[in-house]
């Protein structure tokens, strides 16, 4: 099993609903974010290009953050989902600073958090909070492993990216372009 997502720049609008919801349903404190929207422009007038996309956690194959946790906090549960366990983690930020991406913030309880992809909900059969929220269905969640999985299907048929792919970590959250 290799659970991955895919967003789709091309459906994404920035509405934030995504944003929202995890809040919801993960209980995050003020200030905590677990996914956020980036959008970006490049080009010069007139051939201006822009696109908008869901960021979080990418759940890399490659974890320099579960490296750099020096008590085993930060590990790889079920299906290559990275999970912080708050017992165990004494907020020292090690991983913090080793994450290229900026995927975890400091809870006010003094442990670190971040995307859990939200395998509460997964266990149950469902989707994350964010891919069952987003209006315009930029979000695909699966496992990438099975074949027959709508995100391995998506994968195939549309040309995609990850973030910072120079950094070596082998992401599992795929930026459909
Ligand atoms: Fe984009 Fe969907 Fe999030 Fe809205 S809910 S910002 S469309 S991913
Ligand atoms: Fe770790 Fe950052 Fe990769 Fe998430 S995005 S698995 S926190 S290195
Ligand atoms: Fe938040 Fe769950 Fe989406 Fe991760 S998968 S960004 S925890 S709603």
């Amino acid at each position: 099993m290799r659970y991955a997502m895919a967003v789709d720049t091309r459906r994404c609008v920035g509405c934030n609903a995504c944003v929202i919801a995890c809040k919801t349903e993960n209980a995050l404190p003020e200030g905590g974010f677990r996914d956020w929207v980036v959008q970006e422009t490049w080009g010069a007038y007139p051939e201006l290009s822009m696109q908008i996309r869901s960021e979080r956690c990418n759940h890399c194959s490659d974890t320099p953050c579960v490296a750099a946790c020096p008590t085993g906090a930060s590990h790889v549960a079920e299906g290559g989902t990275v999970l912080v366990n708050p017992d165990k983690c004494t907020g020292c930020k090690a991983c913090m600073a080793s994450c290229p991406y900026g995927a975890r913030y400091v809870h006010p309880d003094g442990h670190v958090d971040k995307c859990t992809f939200c395998l509460h909900r997964v266990a149950k059969g469902k989707d994350p909070a964010c891919v069952e929220t987003c209006p315009t269905r930029a979000l695909t969640f699966g496992d990438l492993a099975d074949r027959e999985s709508p995100v391995a299907a998506l994968l195939r048929s549309r040309r995609h990216e990850v973030s910072k792919p120079e950094a070596g970590t082998k992401p599992n959250v795929f930026f459909l372009v």
